[in-house]
């Protein structure tokens, strides 16, 4: 295919915020393919086409991005899925591609985020937590391991799908998808008796209700702060991503005529 027909957008996706783009875009005509990771068992599907898996690296992504002739590239991983993110910014460099981070704004503007405990990761969680005995771990599936140093506390543990390994015999494990209502947050931190809420820096509002409720319990929040991300062109919104990505396509079609 020679280079000036290129219009297909990669987006990068695992988020709510990369599905509304792809629905954005493909109703708008423009050819898109989605990229997952392939963690969760039964994905949400995005609008357009879908492929499922790693890249293999630096290197897989430089490769599948020149051969599938992609135009453009929107970053709109979660904001803790930070190893695709340097990939992405790295392919993109090498490959030429201009490349987009699209990235929901963190907590760190919540009325209540001064009455969080902020750390970097799971070790200085379980340090600020300390004396905890019916912990909440809402902080996903990938850190779960890093918390059984907890394996002797009521930890009520929430993920999406079940961990790769067992879990503390007293731990109770929830398997949930968000949003999640704030009457519902109440409840379950009223029934298992939660003294440490600890979560980490999603940004959004499917996953906010928790700390509304942690708040009018009187729980205290621990929350693991954002990874860096490498410098480059960043949105907010989904509106924004839209209208570079209509932006990039008329650059080239420019270019072709
Ligand atoms: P990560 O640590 O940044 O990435 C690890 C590896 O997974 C990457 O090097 C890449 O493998 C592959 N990968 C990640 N995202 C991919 C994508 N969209 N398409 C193809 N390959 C991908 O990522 P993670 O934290 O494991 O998260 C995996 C996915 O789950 C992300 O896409 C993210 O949007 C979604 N997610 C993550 C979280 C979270 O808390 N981390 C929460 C909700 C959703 P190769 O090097 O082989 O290319």
């Amino acid at each position: 295919m020679p280079e000036q027909e290129r219009k297909t957008v990669l987006i990068l996706g695992g988020t709510a915020e990369a599905r509304e783009l792809a629905a954005e875009l493909v109703g708008s005509g423009v050819d898109v393919l989605t990229s997952l990771a392939g963690r969760v068992r039964e994905p949400a599907r995005p609008s357009g086409r879908l492929r499922i898996g790693g890249f293999g690296g630096v290197d897989g992504l430089s490769a599948f991005l020149t051969e599938q002739q992609i135009a453009a590239v929107v970053d709109a991983t979660h904001p803790f899925a930070a190893k695709i993110g340097s990939n992405a910014s790295a392919a993109a460099t090498r490959t030429g591609t201009p490349l987009l981070r699209l990235e929901r704004p963190g907590w760190v503007d919540h009325p209540l985020a001064r009455t969080w405990t902020w750390v970097p990761d799971a070790a200085g969680a379980i340090a600020a937590a300390a004396t905890a005995r019916h912990p909440f771990l809402t902080t996903g599936r990938r850190s779960a391991e890093a918390f059984l140093p907890w394996a002797d506390r009521a930890a009520v543990i929430r993920l999406v799908d079940p961990p790769g390994f067992p879990l503390p015999a007293a731990w109770t494990l929830i398997i949930a998808r968000g949003p999640y209502r704030y009457e519902d947050e109440l409840q379950l931190m009223i029934e298992f008796r939660v003294d440490a809420l600890i979560t980490k820096d999603s940004g959004g509002t499917h996953t906010v209700a928790k700390l509304e409720a942690a708040a009018e319990l009187g729980v205290p929040v621990v929350i693991i702060e954002r990874p860096a991300r490498p410098a480059g062109s960043a949105t907010t919104g989904v509106a924004g991503a839209v209208d570079w990505c209509r932006a990039q396509l008329h650059r080239r079609s420019a270019r072709r005529s």
